[in-house]
């Protein structure tokens, strides 16, 4: 059975080095006893050279939140591949709806996916639509944002390509209030289908499809196993050691 993917957001959490070293130790530790899920840590950058000490050797990956598109040059404010990279950083979260609520446009997260992948990282691109209506509307704003980004991907890429879909009125919710299973199905095919028609059956197969949006203990285990998808991504419950271990154990299991 394949291994699940979880990855943690930590969004800009916590405030202190102390404290991002206690969760990360916490979940370190933890994941040395699963078998079964890959997980990426994905903390804000002031964190990563603390936490790439405590990373050497053990099964947790680095992620960050972002990366922008140059090795270096006049972009104030923003952090290139190559510098995360000095801290083992290996993964990158793309157009997060978070981002994209600040201004980030289809065209500039495509732009970062295909720097990104170029310099050596898996990126996780996320994809989620604000909100549904019943004329199902809904389905042709993933497939603009999926192919925005898709236009400058070659095969190959797809190697390092993860899509987050994270529906945005599931986000930072009740387990309850998350997406229900048959719903994130039906996304999971649609997805796999729009990555059929540009590449192939073939290279699409290799592309994992997590969900993102209020995961909890409680419902972990049935998105994956009745989403359809390889794994999740969780935001505020992975600033929690104990509910994150949760969660990569019964997503290990499902
Ligand atoms: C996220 O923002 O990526 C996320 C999944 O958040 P939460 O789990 O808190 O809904």
């Amino acid at each position: 059975m394949a291994q699940k993917l979880i990855i943690a957001n930590w969004k800009m959490f916590p405030t202190k080095p102390a404290e991002a070293k206690r969760i990360f130790s916490g979940i370190q530790k933890g994941v040395s006893k699963v078998r079964g899920a890959q997980t990426v840590v994905c903390p804000p950058y002031v964190f990563l050279p603390e936490l790439a000490k405590l990373a050497k050797g053990g099964k947790v990956k680095l992620g960050v939140q972002d990366l922008f598109y140059e090795e270096s040059g006049a972009f104030t404010g923003q952090v290139s591949p190559a510098m995360a990279s000095a801290y083992k950083a290996t993964w990158a979260i793309l157009g997060h709806s978070e981002r994209r609520a600040l201004g980030e446009s289809n065209e500039l997260v495509g732009r970062k996916v295909r720097y990104t992948i170029q310099q050596g990282y898996t990126a996780v691109l996320c994809v989620g639509e604000r909100g549904r209506s019943e004329d199902g509307e809904y389905y042709t704003f993933i497939r603009t944002e999926l192919e925005a980004v898709f236009s400058g991907l070659r095969r190959k890429d797809l190697e390092r390509l993860v899509i987050a879909y994270e529906p945005i009125w599931a986000i930072g919710k009740r387990a309850e209030e998350a997406m229900q299973t048959r719903d994130l199905m039906e996304m999971t095919l649609f997805i796999k289908k729009i990555l059929t028609e540009r590449f192939g059956r073939k290279p699409a197969e290799r592309v994992r499809i997590l969900y993102g949006g209020s995961v909890k203990p409680n419902n972990a285990a049935e998105l994956v196993h009745e989403g359809g998808v390889d794994g999740l991504l969780v935001g505020s419950a992975s600033l929690d050691v104990r509910q994150f271990l949760e969660i990569l154990n019964v997503a290990a299991a499902a």
